[in-house]
């Protein structure tokens, strides 16, 4: 119960999305500089270094700055801006009622110093290196205004030996800081670059352990893995029960010889390309072997899988490859086969290549349905298929 007040109460200071909590999460956390700095001025108020208008202006101020970066980050204005983080803004905004307090905190003004060095410390976590210069600079810069119109305003509490060694500090600390900013922001940026190389190359290699360069296909290995998590699933649930066809180009060795090996390649190329195009999404093809390719047709019989098979090869017929001047008709044989579960994948695939024989030796750019163990349970279908499909033998 008390939790879940907690999440509310989150979600309404927070809001939901993430990236935004943290920018608030971050303003907030930095606004503890401010309630350091509410103290302080109480505390001199309390033993009379300080006037009660000024803790109460400087207090007004505070607050107001708090709650107008509060307002503009969870109403989400904040996203218009190029670092919606407003990390310098927010920073510069912070040693401005900074430099103010030590203008109004008389003679104990050199404390505050610290609060400058602390502001800028959130910064280097957080600036890029130009961010952290401008951020130095405008603190020494406004600093040393203070410091001269002090000087002449307020000549006993700033006297010019103290505030001489003050300014001195503060030239000396601050670019300090700054520097160690932009070391850290080159070295964010190192790992960054690291990280989306280590990213990229990750990308690749799963790529190249899955898929066959030369057309994009899965390859031999992932195919296998393929058909295994489709083999267990129907081995467990007795659904889900699929095809195997084994494709492979006609003649594809004369290709290569009177065109070259490098449209050789282009026709793999084309092949894959046009029969993806025509496949169901849910079907999967892979290179086999050279110019052999595996497709898993999934949660159908071979009478049906046949359809999609023909349909690559009305594909083709229907956009032959140009290349170079020719127009290469490319064709294929098929050897297709149902897996019917309870039998090593192995024994399917080489049912499959030897229907794809049998094409090959009737004399090619056809089909050939191999039913294997199931050739018992769906005749009728068998036959019709047959009886829609010249170009399909059935063994
Ligand atoms: P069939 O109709 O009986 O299948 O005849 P085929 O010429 O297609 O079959 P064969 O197995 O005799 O030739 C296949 C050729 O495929 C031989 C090989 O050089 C070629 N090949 C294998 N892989 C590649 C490849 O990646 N690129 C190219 N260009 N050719 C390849
Ligand atoms: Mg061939
Ligand atoms: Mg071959």
């Amino acid at each position: 119960m008390l939790s879940q007040f907690y999440r509310f109460l989150g979600h309404v200071v927070f809001g939901s999305d993430p990236r935004q909590r943290l920018r608030i999460y971050r303003s907030l956390m930095a606004a503890s500089v401010y309630v350091i700095c509410i103290c302080l001025q109480i505390y001199a108020c309390w033993v009379g270094y300080m006037d009660e208008r000024d803790v109460r202006t400087l207090s007004t101020v505070i607050v107001l700055n708090v709650g107008a970066w509060y307002i503009l980050l969870r109403s989400g204005l904040n996203r218009h801006f190029r670092d919606p983080s407003l990390t310098l803004p927010q920073i510069l905004s912070a040693l401005t009622v900074i430099v103010g307090a030590y203008s109004v905190t008389g003679p104990v003004h050199g404390s505050t110093m610290m609060l400058l060095a602390l502001v800028l410390v959130f910064g280097i976590f957080n600036l890029t290196a130009r961010d952290a210069k401008i951020a130095g600079s405008y603190t020494v810069v406004l600093m040393g205004l203070a410091m001269s119109i002090k000087l002449r305003t307020d000549p006993a509490h700033y006297p010019l030996k103290l505030e001489v060694a003050h300014f001195v500090l503060t030239a000396a600390i601050v670019p300090t800081i700054s520097a160690l900013a932009a070391q850290l922001s080159a070295l964010r940026a190192r790992l960054q670059a690291q990280k989306d190389e280590l990213a990229a190359a990750v990308t690749r290699i799963q790529m190249l352990a899955t898929r066959d360069e030369l057309t994009g296909l899965h390859n031999r290995r992932h195919m296998m893995e393929v058909l295994n998590q489709h083999q267990r699933r129907l081995d467990r649930s007795g659904h889900h029960r699929f095809c195997l066809a084994l494709l492979d180009l006609d003649h594809f060795k004369r290709i290569n010889d009177t065109h070259g090996h490098k449209i050789g390649d282009e026709v793999l190329r084309y092949f894959a390309e046009q029969a993806r195009s025509v496949m169901r999404e849910v079907d999967v093809l892979a290179r086999w072997g050279g110019e052999e390719f595996l497709l898993l047709l999934v949660d159908t019989s071979p009478e049906l899988a046949q359809v999609g098979i023909e349909r690559i090869r009305a594909q083709l017929a229907h956009a032959p490859l140009q290349i170079e001047g020719h127009t290469l008709q490319v064709t294929f044989s098929a050897g297709l086969t149902g897996y019917w579960g309870n039998e090593p994948l192995d024994a399917c695939i080489e049912r499959a290549d030897h229907a794809l024989y049998q094409a090959k030796n009737e004399g090619r750019n056809r089909t050939v349905i191999d039913l294997g163990p199931g050739a018992e349970l769906e005749p009728l279908a068998c036959a019709a298929a047959a009886a829609h499909a010249p170009q399909v033998a059935m063994l």
